[in-house]
């Protein structure tokens, strides 16, 4: 194939495009895959190295196992997008496409909250891996899990996160010394399933986890331990467990392709409205959540279509925005959520009871990708 794809991030989305093009195209595929960092991490493995259950090396995927017929993972920094030409500028060159997949997810604006830094979130690697000695010395006082924007990514981790607090304090013995609460700007756990919201509702409950709806974590004063709230109240704590407000990357806004903070793309093709680019992934607005299931199920479509358009054949079925997430309910029990978010008028989700079932489906949706994409 004399078409060269670039792919820029090699997270759930580009990992999973450049997969499908090499299984189809193999040693033609002429697909360079660009991504800053030298290992991937799933998503949930940062709740893994948060609460001591797996060490920082044991989720680290390395790139240099990412060994695909077509395929050249480079490891580079994006400088620079020019959709209208796709030219990619990096640190270490500028790279011309026929097509150009964005993949590059959702970064973390800590400015949008002041006070808050690396060391009050566990959303990325080096905030969990920090975190992770505080919560292990965490005996007592009051805990506050706090999410400071939406959209956020997996919707369901700060649950679990609080779940699995309340697991690890009762191993030590000192829950009862300790307060958790977990406060969210959305009006439940999970929108778009009441079923699941009402499931994680009891589960706080039953644990005397405080759940505070509606209510966005806007500031930070870690010198007084106090986080301030978007309706003006205050709320102390000892232990701060945030979610940082999101948004794309700097260098894709600086490209000029997105609106309101994301690029937006035909959902059901994910082509963005510059001809030969696509974009897939947290740093779109294609109507479903910020997953890595969507992800990579977005990159499936927009694979398909690439590939209909190399081989001149009809465009793929459009997107259907489905996906699972699995949630851990503590107590080693492990739940889902199948949501649908493009065949009705409004998403529609169904929960999935914690079962033995589940916790296998889990553990087989990381290996199987360990396997797909690194070769393990
Ligand atoms: C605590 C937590 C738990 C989660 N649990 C789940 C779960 O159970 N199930 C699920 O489906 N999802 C889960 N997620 C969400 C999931 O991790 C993300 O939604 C998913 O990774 C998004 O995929 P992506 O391909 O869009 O972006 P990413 O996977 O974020 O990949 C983007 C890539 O782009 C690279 N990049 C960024 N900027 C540059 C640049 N300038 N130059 C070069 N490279 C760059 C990054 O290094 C990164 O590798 C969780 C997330 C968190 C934080």
């Amino acid at each position: 194939m004399d078409a060269r794809v670039v792919v820029l991030g090699a997270g759930f989305g580009g990992l999973e495009l450049s997969t499908i093009l090499s299984e189809e195209l193999g040693d033609a595929a002429n697909v360079t895959l660009i991504d800053k960092g030298d290992a991937f991490v799933f998503g949930y493995s940062k709740l893994d190295v948060l609460f001591g259950r797996a060490t920082l090396d044991a989720v680290r995927l390395p790139y240099r196992e990412v060994v695909k017929p077509g395929v050249r993972l480079l490891r580079e920094t994006v400088a620079a997008i020019d959709p209208d030409a796709r030219r990619v500028t990096t640190d270490a060159g500028v790279h011309e496409a026929d097509v150009l997949v964005v993949a590059l997810g959702a970064d973390y604006d800590y400015a949008a909250t002041p006070g808050l830094s690396v060391d009050h979130e566990f959303y990325s690697v080096a905030g969990a891996a920090g975190l992770a000695t505080a919560v292990r010395s965490f005996a007592e006082g009051h805990a506050l899990i706090g999410v400071c924007g939406a959209p956020f990514k997996c919707p369901p981790a700060p649950s679990e996160c609080a779940l699995l607090l309340h697991d690890e304090l009762t191993r030590r013995g000192v829950r009862d010394a300790c307060r958790i609460s977990f406060s969210i700007p959305l009006p439940s756990p999970v929108p778009p399933s009441p079923e699941t919201s009402a499931a994680l509702v009891e589960a706080f409950a039953e644990r005397d986890i405080e759940l505070l709806t509606g209510r966005r974590v806007v500031a930070l004063d870690p010198a007084r331990k106090v986080a301030r709230y978007d309706d003006g109240g205050e709320l102390a704590y000892d232990l701060f467990l945030g979610v940082p407000k999101h948004r794309a990357p700097d260098v894709v806004i600086a490209s000029g392709m997105t609106e309101e903070g994301y690029i937006p793309v035909d959902p059901g093709t994910l082509a963005t409205r510059f001809p030969g680019v696509y974009a897939v992934g947290d740093v779109t607005t294609a109507g479903v959540p910020k997953a890595g299931v969507f992800a990579e199920g977005a990159a499936r479509v927009a694979a398909r279509g690439i590939l209909a358009e190399l081989r001149g054949d009809d465009p793929p079925a459009p997107y259907d925005g489905v996906g699972t997430c699995y949630i851990e309910f503590g107590g080693d029990r492990i739940g889902a959520v199948t949501v649908d978010f493009r065949s009705g008028p409004r998403p529609t989700g169904v929960f999935g009871v914690p079962s033995p079932e589940l916790r296998a489906e889990k553990e087989r949706f990381g290996s199987d990708r360990r396997a797909r994409w690194f070769g393990r």
